[in-house]
């Protein structure tokens, strides 16, 4: 097509057609991303969340992604605001930004209602981002700025997060007293040292080696016999074999499928290759370290979606 040939008018009036047909686009994918996240595709296919599928199995940025899976939230809970989308009165962006100010308030124990969302959700259509921010901020001033993490360099991160008057207080008193030993301490300074000081005591509390992420955390590794079990029961192993299992895992989920295997190192539980009460054993051969996603869904491939679904509510 020559874009040279067509009028201002025409130009403009394609373009449009353009743009809403990029929403229509963009809402069926969401609907596709709705039952892929119904049938746990993305577990099936070796990873550990949605969030992580959309970014490396179809090569969505991570920004795009996350306002993408937070609109498909949105859109569950308020069905209503799929047409607004379409129609172009709800932006992506505050769809995304109604999404994660639900769950925030949820967090504190102030969760609003269908009805109350749904007029918030109202009032968003047709804002501009800002003009959306200072609706929700007027809302719940209590509530904390999401948090930002940006790579600057190798081995530099910017961290941006906000934080109440009264820890900014405690912060100052802090510095004050470590006026002597820390003198005119920075906040980055400040944190390395909170950090640094509670990670010492959190792995000598939990037997760990100093500095070495990839061993058990012996407390925080839960061993579920998942296929037989509902998720979360906790079955007692000897510490050396969790210890084996999580060496042969090399601290990482064992979940592979067609040759892709998880990457998580979150939440790991050791799981019964071969169910118990089918004959399986309690060697280390039968045992398998698996992300807590991994682990649920092995046992929904055992038991099915609905009596999973039983268990854990
Ligand atoms: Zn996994």
């Amino acid at each position: 097509m020559n874009l040279k040939a067509l009028t201002s008018d025409q130009l403009l009036s394609e373009t449009k057609i353009i743009v809403s047909e990029e929403r229509r686009i963009t809402a069926k994918l969401i609907d596709h991303l709705t039952e892929i996240n119904q049938r746990l595709l993305f577990l099936k296919l070796g990873y550990s969340s949605l969030f992580e599928f959309v970014t490396k199995e179809l090569g969505i940025s991570e920004g795009a992604a996350q306002r993408r899976i937070q609109t498909m939230r949105l859109m569950q809970d308020l069905p209503d605001t799929r047409q607004a989308y379409e129609e172009g009165s709800l932006s992506l962006s505050n769809a995304a930004k109604l999404q994660s100010h639900f769950q925030a308030t949820k967090k504190l124990g102030m969760a609003k209602t269908i009805e109350e969302k749904k007029a918030i959700a109202k009032n968003a259509e047709n804002k501009s981002q800002s003009e959306c921010d200072q609706m929700l901020f007027k809302l719940s001033p209590e509530l904390p700025k999401p948090e930002r993490t940006r790579v600057l360099s190798p081995t530099v991160r910017e961290l941006k997060f906000s934080i109440s008057e009264e820890l900014f207080k405690k912060v100052e008193r802090l510095k004050e007293l470590l006026s002597h030993s820390h003198p005119n301490a920075t906040l980055a300074e400040l944190i390395e040292l909170l950090v640094t000081n509670h990670l010492t005591k959190l792995e000598k509390a939990k037997g760990l080696q100093p500095q070495n992420m990839t061993k058990p955390d012996e407390n925080n590794l839960v061993h579920t016999a998942a296929k037989t079990l509902p998720v979360g029961i906790r079955v007692a192993l000897p510490t050396a074999m969790k210890q084996q299992v999580w060496n042969k895992a090399n601290g990482r989920c064992e979940y592979v499928h067609q040759g892709r295997r998880c990457s998580s190192r979150y939440q790991l539980e050791i799981d019964h290759a071969y169910p118990l009460a089918l004959g399986g054993s309690n060697e280390c051969s039968n045992l398998k370290l698996l992300c807590k996603n991994h682990n649920g869904f092995a046992a929904i491939e055992v038991l099915g979606l609905a009596k999973m679904s039983s268990f854990r509510k």
